[in-house]
């Protein structure tokens, strides 16, 4: 199937109220202008100099997502035009995302990432670690960041039951957190969470943006891991 088939049969299963991501890591910018034509608008990428190449060459009115894990050094490359940061996922990296929104005179939109999945690879806050960054000066002093909710990433496997739990335990978070720390803020209302294996159990359990590629683009070759 070609990529626009693939996309128009994705875009049939989501439905309205969450947000598809189309996932562009790794393919060509004439592959993403494909999917562009049809008046789609949002794309994520995970390498900020991949993303940079892409912002240069497609147009402007592309919403582009930070996806993956992002290294602290290569922040600045992507604030002045990211749309929405998914993968903030240490204190560390919030406070140099916050210190290169300053510098750009931006307020950033993030989400925080929570570490829900088994394997020990994926980043994020645990779910204390998170209460208690929510609880600190350092958060509250922050002026150049927006948090717009939380995502997280389950774990690669097939057994279904176990992705669901994952997700629902995202979801709980998600729902306690809004009420503890984020009453008062109404753009604290998203969860990024599910790829091309599970977006509709993602979307079962409450996501309101799924990060879908491989379905869309095709396999993609494999990538390092790094960066
Ligand atoms: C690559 C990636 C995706 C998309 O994965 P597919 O399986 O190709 O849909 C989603 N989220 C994150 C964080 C990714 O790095």
């Amino acid at each position: 199937m070609s990529v626009l088939e693939n996309f128009d049969k994705i875009k049939a299963t989501i439905p309205s109220g969450v947000q598809l991501i189309a996932v562009s890591k790794t393919y060509s910018p004439e592959m993403v202008a494909e999917v562009y034509n049809t008046s789609h608008r949002v794309f994520g990428e995970s390498r900020p100099q991949e993303l940079v190449q892409k912002y240069q060459q497609l147009p402007k009115d592309i919403e582009w997502h930070f996806i993956g894990h992002l290294q602290t050094n290569k922040i600045k490359y992507i604030i002045p035009f990211v749309h929405l940061i998914h993968s903030t996922d240490s204190v560390r990296l919030f406070n140099e995302i916050e210190k290169e929104a300053k510098k750009n005179r931006r307020i950033v939109n993030c989400l925080l990432q929570v570490h829900i999945a088994e394997e020990e690879t994926k980043f994020g806050f645990t779910s204390e670690e998170l209460k208690g960054f929510l609880s600190s000066d350092e958060f509250k002093a922050a002026q150049h960041i927006r948090i717009c909710g939380l995502m997280g990433m389950a774990t690669y496997t097939d057994n279904i039951g176990q992705i669901h739990h994952e997700f629902r335990k995202l979801k709980n978070i998600f729902t306690s957190v809004k009420s503890a720390f984020f009453s008062d803020k109404p753009e604290f209302k998203e969860l990024s969470m599910g790829m091309s294996g599970d977006y509709l159990i993602a979307i079962e359990e409450g996501a309101t943006m799924v990060r879908v590629g491989s379905s869309i683009f095709g396999e993609r070759m494999p990538i390092s891991k790094k960066d």
